[in-house]
């Protein structure tokens, strides 16, 4: 049965409480996030709930964390760079559609969800996207809508995306994704091996020309065709 979270199950207690959670925005602070819409964002979502119970107490603290299949929940500084990267790179007036490539726990696609209009994620392992979605209803994150695909293909449906952000490292960008792209908008990507992976985002020139932008060093899982 689903079942809706209380304030209490939000706000957390001891580990997972908002004084807990108001720690982790100042070390984002100190790590040079100064993009307050992010900051404010991040500190109202409730990353406890994003794990299993047994993780939870590690919530706040700057680390990435497993989540099952191999996978993990990105760490926090890095859901602000890419973050505010996007948002910087996207229009200012709505309709804002962003796209994620690999919604793992689901926790970057909900802090999205209150900072653009509509969230289209896709996710290749099916129970992890079974989890996410779940999450997303409890919070009433009506914004959220989920596949079970290889990202591999974007979500033409609902295209163009003014920002587009994957979480996994592909080694070439798949081309779809820049065919999804909207043309004043912005593709935030890991792209590398095992050996080391850049954090790029791509966006057009006034000329309509690609323009490829370094961020910085990163180390994500690796983007895997197909779906499980
Ligand atoms: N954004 C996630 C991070 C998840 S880790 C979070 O906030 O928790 C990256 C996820 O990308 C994994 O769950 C992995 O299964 C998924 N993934 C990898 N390649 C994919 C692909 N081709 N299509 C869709 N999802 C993919």
């Amino acid at each position: 049965m689903l079942r809706y979270l209380t304030e209490k199950d939000i706000s957390g207690v001891g580990m997972t409480s908002q004084r807990t959670r108001d720690r982790l925005i100042e070390r984002l602070r100190d790590k040079g996030i100064d993009d307050e819409r992010v900051l404010q964002q991040m500190r109202r979502t409730p990353r406890h709930l994003f794990m299993d119970e047994a993780m939870a107490s590690r919530a706040y603290e700057d680390t990435a964390l497993p989540i099952g299949h191999g996978q993990t929940i990105s760490q926090p500084f890095v859901v602000a760079r890419m973050t505010a990267a996007l948002l910087e790179g996207m229009p200012t007036e709505p309709p804002l559609r962003v796209l994620e490539i690999g919604t793992g726990s689901g926790y970057q696609a909900a802090v999205l969800a209150g900072l653009v209009d509509e969230v289209y994620t896709i996710e290749r392992i099916g129970p992890l996207l079974t989890r996410a979605r779940e999450r997303f209803r409890q919070l009433r994150l009506r914004n959220v809508h989920c596949r079970h695909d290889d990202g591999t293909a974007g979500w033409p449906a609902h295209a163009p995306y003014q920002g587009i952000l994957v979480t996994a490292a592909p080694e070439r960008v798949p081309q779809a994704l820049f065919e999804q792209l909207d043309p004043a908008g912005c593709l935030v990507v890991p792209v590398g091996g095992a050996g080391g992976q850049e954090l790029v985002r791509y966006r057009y020139d006034g000329d309509g020309r690609l323009q490829r932008q370094f961020l910085d060093l990163v180390s994500f899982v690796p983007f895997v065709g197909g779906r499980d």
